[in-house]
C-alpha cells in the first residue's frame, strides 16, 4: 500500500497572527512557518503504517514557493520516505490545492491519501472533500482512529451525538483530526538523515490545470480589541447588569 501525505505549511501555531499593514493579508514575512498542526497526524499514521507493515511507501506532498521544502523535510524527519514539490508562487484556494494534489495522485497512484482536516491559515475544511469528489473515491473526514484490514478501512470519527464508526474500501481519502495520535518529535540523527531523502519539485504550470481564484479578499482587519471587563460583587448585581444594563435576559 502506498500512501500519500498531503502537507502545508502555514504561520506556526504558537505565533501571533498580525495583519499587514496595507490590508491585503496577513503577515508572512520574517515569521515561523511549520507544518499545518492536523498534517503532523497525517505524517505520523503513514509512518505508524510503514512501522506496522502495512505501507511499503509514504511520500508527502506540498503546493507552495521554494521555501516549502522545509515542512517537506520536516516530513521527512519524521519518517516519510520521500516528497513532491509542486511549485506555485501564489496561495491557492482548496479547489485547485485539490486538482493539483488529483494530478499527483494521477501520477503517484498511491492506495491512500491523509490529510489534514483543515489548516489552520484559513480554516477552511475543503480540500479533502473535494479531492475525494473529483477522484470519485471514499472520504472519511475528521477521522480519530483508523484500522486497515486488507482492503478494508475502518474508522471513526466525532460526531455530535458521540463517535461515529464507519467502514469503506482502498482507494480514499481520510482527513485527520487532532485526536488520531501524539505525532513524535523529529530526532537530530533523523533531520539529519532527511537531508539526503528524494524531494522532487515540479511547477504547477506544468500540470496544466485551472488554478485561478474564485474569492476576491477586500480588505483583512484585525477583529476588534475585547473591551476590559467588570468585576460584580455577587449574583443579584450580575443578574441587574444583564437585565436592565445589557439587556440580554
Ligand atoms: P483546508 O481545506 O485548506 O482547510 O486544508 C485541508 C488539508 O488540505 C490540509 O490539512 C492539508 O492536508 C491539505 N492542504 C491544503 N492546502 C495545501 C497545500 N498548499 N499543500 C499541501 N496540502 C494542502
Amino acid at each position: 500500500m502506498k500512501v500519500l501525505v498531503a502537507v502545508k505549511r502555514v504561520v506556526d501555531y504558537k505565533v501571533q497572527i498580525r495583519v499587514k499593514s496595507d490590508n491585503t493579508g496577513v503577515e508572512t514575512q520574517n515569521v515561523k512557518m511549520s507544518v499545518n498542526p492536523p498534517d503532523e497526524n497525517a505524517i505520523e499514521e503513514a509512518v505508524k503504517l510503514k512501522e506496522q507493515g502495512l505501507a511499503s511507501e509514504t511520500i508527502a506532498v506540498s503546493i507552495g514557493d521554494e521555501k516549502t521544502q522545509d515542512v517537506l523535510r520536516t516530513s521527512m524527519a519524521m519518517g516519510i520516505d520521500r516528497s513532491i514539490l509542486v511549485k506555485s508562487q501564489n496561495p491557492l484556494e482548496p479547489l485547485a490545492v485539490a486538482k493539483t494534489l488529483k494530478k499527483i495522485v494521477e501520477k503517484e497512484n498511491p492506495d491512500l491519501v491523509l490529510m489534514g482536516k483543515q489548516a489552520i491559515d484559513d480554516d477552511s475544511n475543503q480540500t479533502g472533500q473535494i479531492l475525494s469528489a473529483l477522484l470519485n473515491w471514499p472520504q472519511g473526514c475528521f477521522i480519530s482512529s483508523l484500522k486497515i484490514e486488507g482492503n478494508k478501512v475502518l474508522i471513526s470519527r466525532e460526531i455530535d451525538e458521540g463517535i461515529e464508526n464507519l467502514e469503506t474500501k482502498l482507494p480514499a481519502v481520510l482527513t485527520c483530526d487532532l485526536r488520531l495520535n501524539t505525532p513524535r518529535f523529529a530526532s537530530l540523527p533523523n533531520i539529519m538523515k532527511a537531508k539526503k531523502k528524494p524531494l522532487d519539485m515540479i511547477d504547477i504550470d506544468t500540470l496544466e490545470i485551472d488554478t485561478s481564484t474564485k474569492i476576491k479578499t477586500l480588505k483583512v482587519i484585525e477583529p476588534p480589541k475585547r473591551k476590559a471587563g467588570v468585576m460584580v460583587n455577587d449574583v443579584k448585581e450580575l443578574v441587574e447588569k444583564l437585565k436592565y444594563e445589557a439587556k440580554v435576559i
